[in-house]
């Protein structure tokens, strides 16, 4: 049997007339770029957020460097994140021309320490930039606690989390913006790219949107800007997709339960964890090995059975080559969890269409492997969960 990762087909195959309506309605419109189905789309977004506003970009990255430079964050500045995310998110840093400034995960949530971040602060620090990573909200409560303290900005990068929440938050509240990615593997994907930020600010929705389209105000009035827009073919799809998300959601978390439930025995990697009160969305389902030295072997195990699991992320964004390229970024602090985690992290197939099928037999295939080695597994938890900070997190 093969297990995919993805099922972007079998998505749009289950949706097919909603999305072919949509495609054909913006075609026949005439209108491609920035029409009425993007301001649809917009409208949608917004609702969904409970934000004021909401604004299509061209894409995930775009969306943090822009939300950045609405908020006048440039050269000179830093900003604090953790490097255990996709490399887009220290990479909108540094095209603003800010400083990325690492502190490290937490063992269990794999977001952002809160318990880290105070003592990253300079003079020089300007805001936070959280990543609700693999589909589980950061601790927004207490990061948003910290920023008012010190009076810097907050920009949730929801690329991977759009419908999760937090035990008393929702994405898009405690912030001054969220930042989202709509390319094809997102919880929320496009046929392309596409992005979008989120906002209660009126003053950054309309930077946002100067800044999107060549810092144009009015036909032939330019500020400095780019060209960072979302399709209306992309907002079409996108909207007829959104009716969807809550079940789509709902179905990972279904397939996150099966798994977790099948494999919960298993003694040679650790199982991810949700934190009490947090609705994850799993945009990923990611095992860490106990042994760091065990995961490009059972990555191969898997891989040789048909089961097409993956790494997210196997090389922190401090560890890529030429780190801090040219003090583009630094870290404060140990950075072990984040570590750890790029050395034992396996994610395995999860997108909404899977079958129960598939699922037990990625299940099946792990636990065979397990039984042959759960002998030479450490007691307790391994490296990436073990928590080796010492500090409060989860
Ligand atoms: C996907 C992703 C991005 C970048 O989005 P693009 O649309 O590819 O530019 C940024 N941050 C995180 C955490 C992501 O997963």
């Amino acid at each position: 049997m093969n297990v995919a990762f993805y099922g972007h087909v079998r998505q749009y195959r289950n949706i097919k007339s909603e999305i072919d309506k949509n495609i054909k309605t913006v075609l026949e419109s005439g209108q491609y770029v920035m029409g009425p189905m993007l301001k649809k789309f917009e409208s949608e977004l917004a609702a969904y957020h409970g934000t004021k506003y909401a604004v299509g970009l061209g894409n995930g990255t775009d969306a943090i460097w822009l939300a950045l430079m609405a908020l006048g964050i440039g050269p000179g500045d830093e900003v604090i994140t953790h490097p255990n995310t996709f490399f887009a998110t220290a990479e909108a840093i540094w095209i603003a021309g800010a400083t990325a400034v690492f502190v490290d995960c937490q063992a269990g949530s794999k977001c952002i320490c809160p318990g880290r971040i105070e003592a990253a602060i300079t003079r020089k620090t300007k805001a936070i930039i959280p990543v609700h990573l693999y589909g589980q909200c950061a601790d927004m409560t207490a990061i948003s606690k910290i920023a008012r303290k010190h009076k810097l900005k907050v920009i949730e990068d929801n690329a991977q989390a759009i419908g999760a929440r937090g035990p008393k938050f929702r994405i898009g509240q405690l912030s001054d913006a969220a930042t989202t990615s709509f390319i094809i593997q997102k919880n929320l994907g496009t046929f392309g790219d596409g992005g979008a930020l989120v906002t209660n600010n009126a003053a950054i929705d309309a930077a946002v949107r100067r800044l999107r389209n060549h810092g144009s105000t009015a036909r032939n009035v330019h500020s400095f800007g780019f060209n960072s827009r979302l399709d209306d073919l992309h907002a079409g799809i996108l909207s007829a997709k959104l009716k969807h998300i809550d079940e789509y959601n709902d179905a990972r978390r279904q397939w996150a339960a099966r798994y977790t439930q099948g494999l919960k025995d298993c003694r040679t990697f650790d199982l991810p964890v949700e934190l009490k009160g947090y609705r994850h969305v799993f945009h990923l389902y990611v095992i860490e090995v106990k042994k760091p030295q065990w995961r490009d072997q059972l990555l191969d195990y898997l891989v040789k059975n048909g089961v097409d699991a993956k790494t997210h992320y196997s090389i922190a964004i401090h560890q890529q080559r030429g780190y801090p390229w040219g003090k583009k970024a630094r870290i404060v602090g140990s950075v072990a969890n984040a570590e750890a985690n790029a050395a034992c992290c396996i994610s395995l197939p999860m997108f909404p269409e899977l079958t129960a099928k598939e699922v037990d037999y990625v299940i099946a295939k792990l636990k065979a492997w397990d039984a042959k080695y759960a002998h030479l597994a450490p007691a307790g938890k391994g490296p990436a969960q073990g928590g080796a900070c010492g500090c409060s997190c989860k």
